[in-house]
């Protein structure tokens, strides 16, 4: 099966965005079609950290995510689940009501929930914050059944190899949430491989992710 290898290219300090469309179109097609299908291959069901069941990780919210992310959030999970084993995705791109709908009942921060704010002239008025996952560049994924360690794992995983180009920028206070590295700190080149893949390193103490599914 044809996969995408991946340059890092050392562009430090430049700002060229890490965007698949170097590629010339139809290969680009490709690669983002596997990343899409390997995404829709994956385990994917409701986070149950809102009230109600949102359906952010369907078909249709797959489809949405920015196709470049997309492309090295397949390749992260991927090499993940090669190595460590279980993920799930509870949710992709949301649009503005689903953004709503996942604030709904959500303890921690939430950016779609409304915000009574106070202006200079102290005027009182509501904000209501725009979620990376709105702009298709943000992906919640559960590693194994959801533990601590499971996640400390995941974030490790994605510490030691920059190479995928994606990042938990929100640590422990949002432990799925998985977004792009900046561009313009990796460059990630993609390229139509058949060779090789660039070294991975396994995370530091969990071997393999644990799973409640039966075993039959
Ligand atoms: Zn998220």
């Amino acid at each position: 099966m044809l996969w995408v290898a991946v340059a890092i290219c050392a562009s430090w300090g430049r700002s060229v965005p890490a965007q698949a469309n170097d590629l010339p179109p139809t290969e680009l097609a490709g690669a983002e079609q596997q990343a899409l299908s390997f995404l829709k291959s994956l385990p994917r069901e409701w986070s149950g950290t809102s009230n109600r069941d949102c359906k952010t990780y369907e078909d249709k919210n797959i489809d949405k995510l920015s196709r470049s992310f997309a492309v090295s959030a397949a390749r992260f999970l991927k090499a993940f689940v090669e190595v460590h084993g279980h993920v799930t995705i509870t949710s992709a791109h949301r649009t503005a009501q689903e953004q709503v709908c996942v604030c709904d009942g959500e303890k921690g921060p939430c950016a779609g929930r409304p915000r009574i704010v106070k202006t200079k002239k102290g005027r009182r008025i509501v904000k209501r914050g725009t979620s990376r996952h709105q702009d298709g560049i943000a992906l919640d994924v559960r590693a194994g059944t959801g533990t601590e360690e499971e996640f400390i794992c995941m974030h490790e995983f994605a510490q030691f190899n920059l190479q995928f180009g994606v990042h938990f920028p929100m640590g422990k206070r949002d432990q799925p949430h998985m977004e792009p590295l900046a561009s313009s700190r990796t460059k990630v080149r993609l390229a139509v491989l058949g060779a090789v893949q660039p070294q991975v390193a396994p995370c530091a103490k969990m071997r393999i992710m644990l799973t409640d599914a039966p075993a039959d």
